[in-house]
């Protein structure tokens, strides 16, 4: 063999590497290296295929992490996201788009958006979107889930300027609408409490000037009308500040060590004279040397309340059992008393802020309905839970735990 067809041998065989190289590279092979030994510019032509099979192998690799990453955040976010082609059909659904649209447990891609359970209302919002290539928002409660408000955006897939179809994401506003529901009737509420006192101060202030201030026998009453009114605004007024500084997160709960037998008399001492008017009697039964861990001042006002409702809502000559046991790795306390009782009714909203059996009688015993809110609230932040059990005519248990840590 002359040199010439060694030469042409060798560029046939190189040649043959090249495009056997190619062509794995073209069926998605890029791991795949054409051999060295090449020279000239055959060995630069593989070497630049090599290379570039190697970038694009990086990016690839990349492109499938992106994909990776945005599929988990798919999967895995709190919105419902469902999206559609030109005519609604579903092309792709997360997770808890099946939830919400009520499809769970079949495969809802491929079907149409208004087929779904909680589809027809979604289905009118990406109608419009498809049609007027404009993001279209609403808020829905679907039938699949009720008591659920969503909020919903339809926003269409414009590709040059055509519309192909349309992205619904769907956010669960249950729990915000329903803080905004109870931070209206809150002011609703205080607003009523306030307003109730100032009107009847008002009146008597009027009342006194208009004449009977001269006026020996009655003026003495209007007086002591202002007096207690205000004294029910003062009573509002700081259970309010308490309520909302309990709210606020700024209350620092210093615990310690107590002596909760000793907290309890001192604070059934402190309220001698609301026990004394109703002869009301107050057996501790808290076992000697039983420890708490809790901030004293918060637990103290905790049982302040109990104690003044065992108290207030007492029959005349009643009796209040206040017992203490150590239970699942802290203390239950447990304050019994033998008033009318709670209608079982009630039971269920008696810890509301302004809920109130008979509001008449609370009134008029100087109470502001924020009583028990507030106990609740002193429990869960130290970690307890308070609740009550109650048979209208059988007096009320009153009961809070609080856990050793
Ligand atoms: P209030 O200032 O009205 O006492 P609370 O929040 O302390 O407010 O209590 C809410 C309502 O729960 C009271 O108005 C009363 O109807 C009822 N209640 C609380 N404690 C007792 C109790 N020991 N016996 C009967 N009813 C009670």
């Amino acid at each position: 063999m002359n040199i010439l067809s060694a030469l042409q041998l060798l560029v046939g065989r190189q040649f043959g590497e090249i495009i056997q190289g190619s062509k794995r590279f073209a069926a998605g092979d890029f791991g795949y290296r054409i051999p060295g030994g090449s020279f000239g510019e055959l060995k630069k032509l593989s070497e630049t295929l090599n290379y570039m099979a190697g970038e694009i192998s990086a990016r690839m690799r990349e492109a499938e992490v992106r994909r990776l990453e945005l599929e988990a955040a798919f999967r895995d976010m709190s919105e419902a996201i469902v999206v559609t082609d030109g005519s609604g059909v579903i092309t792709r659904i997360n997770p808890r788009g099946r939830e919400l649209m009520g499809a769970r447990g079949f495969n809802a891609e491929g079907m149409r958006l208004s087929g779904m359970p909680a589809g027809p209302e979604l289905s009118s919002a990406a109608i419009k979107a498809l049609l007027s290539a404009a993001p279209v928002f609403l808020e829905i409660e679907p039938p699949a889930s009720p008591g659920t408000v969503l909020s919903v955006s339809a926003s269409p897939i414009v590709e040059e300027g055509a519309v192909r179809g349309c992205v619904l994401v769907a956010r669960d506003i249950t729990g915000p609408r329903k803080l905004e529901a109870m931070r209206r009737d809150f002011v609703a509420n205080v607003s009523h409490e306030l307003k109730t006192p100032l009107t009847a101060i008002r009146g008597c202030a009027e009342t006194l000037l208009n004449g009977a201030l001269e006026d020996r026998e009655h003026g003495p009453g209007f007086a002591r009308s202002i007096c207690e009114q205000a004294m029910r605004l003062d009573n509002l007024v700081n259970d309010l500040l308490k309520i909302s500084y309990a709210e606020s997160g700024r209350a620092a709960v210093e615990k310690a060590a107590l002596d909760l037998k000793e907290l309890v008399d001192e604070t059934a001492g402190s309220l001698e004279s609301v026990l004394a008017k109703k002869r009301v009697s107050v057996s501790d039964k808290v076992p000697a040397g039983l420890k708490v861990y809790a901030d004293r001042d918060k637990l103290s006002q905790v049982l302040i309340n109990l104690l003044d409702n065992a108290a207030k809502y007492n029959r005349e000559g009643g009796k209040i059992n206040i017992s203490a046991m150590a239970e699942g790795g802290g203390v239950k306390v447990i304050v019994e008393d033998t008033g009318a009782g709670i209608p079982a009714e009630h039971l269920p909203r008696i810890f509301e802020r302004f809920y109130r059996v008979d509001k008449a009688r609370s009134r008029e015993m100087g109470g502001t309905g924020l009583g028990l809110s507030i106990v609740k609230h002193l429990v869960e932040l130290h970690g307890g839970s308070a609740g009550v059990e109650s048979a209208e005519g059988r007096g009320s248990t009153f009961w809070f735990t609080l856990p050793n840590t």
